[in-house]
């Protein structure tokens, strides 16, 4: 048996190497060139019937599983919205991970539930949410917008005095899903997984920047009588970075009753700072928000955050109760609510500790800071882009930018010869039926150098591709 004083020597190395991993990120090229199958054959085949010791795991795991590491923690990673991690977070979460809480509920560990709960205050303050609404912790954006779209479901179905929790959606009335155009997937995801069917969705026409028309959203919610309804904002586009008219949104809404959820996954993230606070102004109208830790507070996988307006609504959405769940909130004891009550999870991991060190350590004007620089990173990008000749689709809102180069063929070339590169990574994406270069900046390491380097490397690559076609 291993004693608890054995276990120094073996996290310590697990630390050490986590920390030169993530201090070699500036240097590596930041997608390793790996065959697959020789990936998962340095796992190993059969499971061996003895036992082995840790020590020996864990060299084993290092060498299987270098090869295969992305750098998307460091510096110059600008594919999805990825984030990195702020070393109070990693400590923190490693500290998580060592201390194995289980933040299930108060009883289970005090201190998983009491650090959310302290995350949480802070958090609705900067990003400008009412201080009453209710957070879940949750494993990102996807789990986000099912518990808001879960949450909106209860109340819009008990409204018209539907149970929809004990009798499900056979029979229902109808819910209408009024959602953008250019919505995230995984409010497409959430509509599936919660019963009302991708065909329930009745999309609303963007803008030229991808943001919701008010009034085509006006004309949509007059197609039919009042109702149950259920309408999906969004803060940060994935490829343009728009944000709704949320306020404009929320007063249309407002006319026709019905409930407002806001995708802000990485956008609501503006409401941080005072200089991008107009682009998400009226957030605090909305009925349920979702936004991501892990990608613009730089804080390990996975993190994600559910609040919600109507905390008993919340509840009565998610939460459960079992005989030997003492200590739990739930509908009975609001006042013990947290940890699970919020999420789709019952046991979990101790998300808070990360979440509250993200923020002791950057503190407000830190949050703020790291939300100005990314945009005016983001702006550096595009303007050397632009002034080499590059077609940019539109002017820099947010932390995204999109770059094309001549056609749809050598876009998709130029980004394959960038990830082959190795300086920086960047992925593809189809923006009105035409191929661009996704440039998500989101990485608090990230320096004008980086960008310059970033930037060198994609002209090189274009270079590379014009001389061949
Ligand atoms: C990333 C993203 C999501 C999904 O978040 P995950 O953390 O990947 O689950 C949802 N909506 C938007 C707008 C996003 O950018």
């Amino acid at each position: 048996m291993t004693t608890s004083s054995d276990l120094t020597p073996l996290f310590e190395r697990a630390a050490r190497e986590a920390a030169r991993f993530r201090t070699g990120l500036r240097i590596r090229p930041v997608a390793p060139a790996v065959d697959p199958l020789a990936l998962r054959a340095a796992f190993g085949s059969e499971l061996q019937r003895e036992p082995r010791p840790a020590e020996e795991v864990l060299s084993e795991l290092l060498s299987a599983a270098g090869p295969g590491l992305v750098a998307s923690a460091g510096p110059r990673y600008f594919g999805f919205v990825t984030g990195g991690a702020l070393p109070a977070a990693s400590a923190a979460d490693l500290l998580a991970t060592g201390w194995d809480q289980n933040a299930l509920n108060p009883v289970l560990s005090p201190a998983a539930v009491a650090a959310e709960a302290c995350a949480a205050d802070w958090l609705k303050e900067l990003l400008g949410l009412p201080a009453t609404a209710s957070a879940g912790f949750v494993t990102g954006g996807q789990a986000a917008n099912t518990v808001g779209l879960a949450a909106a479901r209860h109340a819009q179905l008990a409204a018209v005095g539907w149970d929809v929790e004990r009798d499900g959606l056979g029979g229902a009335p109808r819910v209408r899903i009024v959602v953008g155009e250019e919505r995230h997937a995984t409010i497409d995801r959430a509509a599936r997984l919660l019963g009302f069917g991708t065909a329930a969705l009745e999309t609303v026409a963007t803008d030229g920047a991808g943001a919701l028309d008010v009034a085509d959203l006006a004309r949509v919610l007059g197609t039919r009588p009042a109702g149950p309804m259920i309408v999906c904002l969004q803060a940060g586009n994935v490829n343009t970075g728009a944000c709704d008219p949320i306020r404009a949104a929320c007063e249309v809404v407002r006319e026709h009753g019905g409930w407002v959820h806001v995708d802000g996954a990485f956008g609501l993230w503006a409401a941080a700072s005072p200089a991008t606070r107009h682009l998400v102004d009226g957030v605090e109208l909305a009925d349920s928000w979702a936004t991501d830790a892990h990608k613009w507070l730089n804080v390990p996988y996975d993190s994600g955050l559910a609040f919600c307006a109507h905390p008993e609504v919340h509840r009565a959405a998610v939460s459960y109760a079992a005989s030997y769940l003492v200590g739990s909130g739930g509908p009975g004891t609001p006042e013990l609510a947290g940890g699970a009550d919020y999420v789709l999870e019952s046991s979990r991991r101790a998300r808070g500790f990360a979440v509250w060190a993200a923020l002791r350590a950057l503190g407000r004007d830190g949050v703020a800071d790291l939300v100005d620089r990314m945009g005016t990173l983001t702006r550096r990008f595009a303007a050397r882009l632009a002034a080499a000749g590059v077609e940019l689709a539109g002017e820099v809102i947010l932390n995204q930018a999109m770059a094309r180069f001549g056609d749809d063929e050598r876009t998709d070339q130029v980004i394959a010869a960038v990830q082959r590169d190795g300086t920086c990574w960047l992925g593809g994406s189809t923006w009105r039926g035409r191929r661009w270069m996704r440039i998500s900046v989101s990485n608090h390491t990230t320096t004008e150098d980086d960008i310059d380097a970033s930037v060198a490397a994609v002209l090189r690559a274009r270079s590379t591709v014009y001389a061949l076609t």
